[in-house]
C-alpha cells in the first residue's frame, strides 16, 4: 500500500488510545477542564463504571458560543499562551475533548460567563454536530455516553463496573486534595454520593483529612521547606502511622497530581531509618517550582513529570522530612499500625 495521510477520525482515535485509557481518565480530563475554568463546584455522575455515562457539571467560566466548535477540535486550546515552559493550567494539549468524542458519544453544553445564552454541541465518531441553543444556568456540562463503543478492543480490556468506579473515585480523591476550596460531588452507582465540601480559605489539611481519614491530621507532621526556589509543603505521616502499601502517598507538582519514581523513592529514603522495609508511609506532598524546571509534557495523560534537577528535588524531600522527624523528636519506630 502506498503511504497515505491518516484521516482525522483515525488520528483522533489513535491519540485517544493514550489520553483515554479507561473511564477514570475521562473523568480526570473533564475535572481538570472544570478546574482550569475556575469552577468552585464540580459535580460528577457516572453509570456503569463510567462506561455507560459520565456527566461532569461545573460552574466555571464557560465557553463563548463561537469557540464551542473549537473546543472539540484537535489541537485547539485556550491555555498555551505562554508556551510549554510556562504551563499554569492542568490542560494544555487541546486533545481531551476531541479524543473523547472519537471514542464515545460526547455532548458539551456551555454558557459563557456574562452571556444569557447557552449552546450545545455533540460529537459522535469524531464528527461534531451543528451548534444548537440549549438551556443552562451557568458553566459547562459535559456528558459522555457509551465510552469505547467505537473501539470494542478497548472495551474488552476494561475491568468490572465496580473496579472502574473505584478508579474514578480514586482519581477524584487525588485531584480533590489539591483543590480544597472547590466542592466536589461524586455520585456513583446505587445512589452513593461522596461529597468533599469546600474548605474556607483553601486550607489543605481539612480536605486531606476528609479525603484520607480524619485521624491523619493527628498523625502527621507539617512540612514546609525551600531549596533553590523549589518549595516543598505538605504533611508526612508519623512513622507509626504506616500502611502495608504505598497507595496513600500523594504527590503534586504545581498543583498537578503526579506519579513519579523520583518522588516515591525520595519518600522511601526519608523514612529509611524510621520505618520497617515492608511498611509504607502516608504522605501528601506539594512541590512548587518554576514551570520551566519541570517537564509535564512527557505523556498525553500528563501524570508523569521530568525534573530538570531530580537530585535537588530528592535532597529537598529527604532532607526536610528527616529534619521534621528530628524536630518532632521521632526516632526509629518500626511498630506496625493498620
Ligand atoms: P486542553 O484542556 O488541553 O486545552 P481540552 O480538549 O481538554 O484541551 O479542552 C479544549 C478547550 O475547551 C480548553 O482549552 C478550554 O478552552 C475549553 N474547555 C473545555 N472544558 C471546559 C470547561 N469545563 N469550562 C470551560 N472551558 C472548557
Ligand atoms: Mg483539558
Amino acid at each position: 500500500m502506498p503511504i497515505q495521510q491518516l484521516s482525522d477520525a483515525l488520528i483522533d482515535q489513535i491519540a485517544a488510545g493514550e489520553v483515554v485509557e479507561r473511564p477514570a481518565s475521562v473523568v480526570k480530563e473533564l475535572v481538570e477542564n472544570a478546574l482550569d475554568a475556575g469552577a468552585r463546584r464540580i459535580e460528577i455522575a457516572t453509570a456503569g463504571g463510567g462506561k455507560n455515562l459520565i456527566r461532569i457539571s461545573d460552574d466555571g467560566c464557560g465557553i463563548p458560543a463561537a469557540e464551542i466548535p473549537l473546543a472539540v477540535r484537535r489541537h485547539c486550546t485556550s491555555k498555551l499562551a505562554g508556551g510549554l515552559d510556562a504551563i499554569g493550567t492542568l490542560g494544555f494539549r487541546g486533545e481531551a475533548l476531541p479524543s473523547i468524542g472519537s471514542v464515545g458519544r460526547l455532548s458539551l453544553k456551555s454558557r459563557a460567563a456574562g452571556s444569557d445564552e447557552a449552546y450545545e454541541i455533540c460529537v459522535e465518531a469524531g464528527r461534531p454536530s451543528e451548534l444548537r441553543p440549549t438551556a443552562l444556568s451557568r458553566g459547562t456540562v459535559i456528558e459522555v455516553r457509551d465510552l469505547f463503543h467505537a473501539v470494542p478492543a478497548r472495551l474488552k480490556f476494561l475491568k468490572s463496573d465496580r473496579a472502574e468506579s473505584s478508579a474514578i473515585t480514586e482519581i477524584v480523591r487525588r485531584i480533590a486534595i489539591a483543590f480544597p476550596g472547590v466542592r466536589f460531588e461524586l455520585s456513583g452507582p446505587d445512589r452513593t454520593t461522596t461529597v468533599f465540601e469546600a474548605v474556607p480559605g483553601d486550607a489543605p489539611l481539612p480536605r486531606i483529612a476528609d479525603v484520607l481519614t480524619p485521624d491523619f491530621a493527628d498523625n502527621a507532621i507539617p512540612v514546609d521547606a525551600m531549596r533553590e526556589d523549589v518549595r516543598l509543603r505538605g504533611f508526612a505521616g508519623i512513622p507509626t502511622y504506616n500502611r502495608g502499601n504505598g497507595q496513600q502517598q500523594f504527590f503534586y507538582v504545581n498543583g498537578r497530581p503526579v506519579r513519579d519514581k523520583t518522588l516515591h523513592s525520595a519518600l522511601r529514603g526519608a523514612y529509611a531509618d524510621v520505618l520497617a522495609r515492608d511498611r509504607h508511609p502516608v504522605a501528601v506532598l506539594f512541590l512548587e517550582l518554576d514551570p520551566a524546571l519541570v517537564d509535564v509534557n512527557v505523556h498525553p495523560a500528563k501524570a508523569d513529570v521530568r525534573f530538570r534537577d531530580p537530585g535537588l528535588v530528592r535532597g529537598l524531600i529527604v532532607g526536610s522530612l528527616r529534619q521534621a522527624f528530628n524536630e518532632a523528636g521521632l526516632r526509629s519506630a518500626t511498630t506496625n499500625s493498620s
